[in-house]
């Protein structure tokens, strides 16, 4: 449908809704959502709550499908550990992740906002409606918080509090879990806080973090915190689907009113969209608004209206600006859609390759330091070399050494080389390499390191020897 009326100026973009002109917070009270798209919604993310509950549980030969372990700089993404040595694949990693959410912005807008991410899921699914059924809707709850302390105040809020604290708790054990593991988690809990102090006390930090977050600080995550929110202004444009209100044919809105023939457009005015909203805009002053989460609460509440008075639902709906102003159908490809794919393509074939190629276990080996070489009573030539070998795999791997490109010898120092599961072996040990088989005072030499008849790394290293 093409433009008629341009609904409001740009003013209400220089602010955001939830701060008043003298700076202090406009604390939002929505009203309780329903619709087709609510219980979608309901549905997504029970499904989410029930994947990131059961994901530090889940595991993958061992490993879990999730760990980002900071402190020991140790990293689990779908049971494949990474070390800080595979630096270049989480870059690479990253770079895809980026892409991807650079893409999946310009083309859906901000549909993760709404849909999927962990703030809007546990702050509308969880929090919200503990609120919702503790102190009732959007009204009653704006009457209890001007109502002076009595019981019935005393008994809601206290009620509220403790449920949120506890849900706190739980989601900060889960974050945890995430971080040091399960198995790590089970430990602080069952020996107790006096046995691991560090640990309880990231505990009761998070707790209080979430807790701040979801009783007080809410939708001011999306509209002044979150980085993905703030870019969003120069990652979408007028072809990106975004939440709209159909100003074509809303505009010139106005008040239903009764025995009178109807001269404006499909808005009566009911702002049914703007109670919905959970970051207090009208999705009416214009498309693309900073503070909007794509949460659709106000596409439901709109359709319940033009259910009510007969019109065509779909009054707010997702639409691209572009379609919004020409009428022309909404178009998936566009040049820019097209390179970020291309880009993200490149990406995902050189992250799958690396993944693919990587090694069982990665070796450093260096000569020992202050030691130059040894000549045996053959006349060969000895070095002496440490060793570090770190596993990236569940499994405990006795190691061995062989050289590769040379004929010679290699004797461990002390007992055989067992490389712990997800851990580190360190050793030392005599390369010997007959005299006639170097090419000079300094020799590149290979060492395979195999566990079994399995090659599972190899690494280059200098062997010393005399000048002639
Ligand atoms: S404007 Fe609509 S979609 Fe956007 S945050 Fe508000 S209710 Fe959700
Ligand atoms: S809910 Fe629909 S009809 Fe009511 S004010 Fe919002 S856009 Fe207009």
């Amino acid at each position: 449908m093409a433009s008629k009326v341009q609904t409001a100026p740009d003013e209400f973009r220089d602010h955001i809704s939830t701060v008043d002109e003298e700076g202090k917070r406009v604390w939002v009270y929505p009203k309780k959502p329903k619709g087709k798209l609510y219980n979608y919604r309901k549905y997504v993310s029970y499904l989410l709550l029930v994947l990131l509950f059961a994901g530090p549980f889940t595991k993958i030969n061992g490993l879990p499908l999730l760990m980002l372990n900071v402190v020991e700089r140790k990293f689990v993404i779908f049971g494949v550990l990474f070390w800080p040595q595979d630096f270049f694949i989480m870059v690479v990693a990253f770079l895809t992740m980026v892409v991807f959410i650079i893409l999946f912005t310009v083309v859906y807008g901000r549909i993760f906002c709404g849909w999927v991410c962990p703030q809007t899921i546990f702050m509308e699914m969880v929090f919200r409606r503990i609120e919702y059924a503790i102190e009732g809707d959007y009204t009653k709850q704006r009457a209890l918080d001007k109502m002076p302390w009595n019981a019935e105040k005393i008994g809601k809020k206290s009620a509220k509090i403790t449920i949120f604290l506890l849900i706190s708790f739980l989601i900060s054990n889960l974050f945890l879990a995430y971080i040091i593991g399960i198995d790590e988690l089970q430990k602080i809990i069952t020996d107790g806080p006096l046995e691991h102090k560090a640990g309880f006390g990231a505990l009761l930090l998070f707790t209080g973090a979430f807790f701040w977050v979801f009783a007080w600080f809410r939708e001011q995550v999306c509209t002044i915190v979150c980085p993905y929110g703030r870019l969003q202004g120069v990652m979408q444009d007028k072809k990106t689907v975004v939440v709209a209100y159909d100003y074509g044919r809303g505009e010139p809105r106005g008040k239903l009113r009764k025995n009178q023939e109807r001269t404006e457009g499909d808005c009566i005015d009911c702002h049914q969209c703007v109670q919905v909203c959970p970051t207090g805009i009208d999705i009416r002053n214009g498309a693309q608004q900073l503070e909007c989460i794509n949460c659709t609460a106000c596409v439901d509440a709109c359709n319940d209206i033009m259910r009510i008075i007969e019109k065509p639902e779909g009054l707010i709906r997702y639409e691209s600006e572009q379609a919004l102003e020409t009428g022309k159908k909404w178009t998936f490809f566009t040049p820019r859609v097209m390179g970020y794919t291309a880009v993200l393509a490149i990406l995902l074939t050189a992250l799958t390759t690396l993944l693919l190629t990587r090694d069982d276990a990665e070796a450093t080996i260096l000569r020992t330091p202050g030691q130059l070489y040894q000549k045996t009573e053959q006349g060969h030539i000895k070095n002496l070399y440490n060793i570090s070998v770190i596993n990236k795999t569940n499994h405990e791997m006795p190691l061995t050494l062989k050289l590769i490109d040379k004929e010679g010898t290699i004797k461990v120092i002390g007992n055989e080389l067992i490389l712990p599961a997800q851990g580190i072996a360190e050793g030392v040990f005599f390369t010997e390499i007959a005299k006639a088989d170097l090419t000079g005072m300094n020799s590149e030499i290979e060492i395979g390191v195999y566990h079994g008849d399995e090659l599972i790394t190899t690494t280059d290293t200098k062997f010393l020897g005399p000048a002639n």
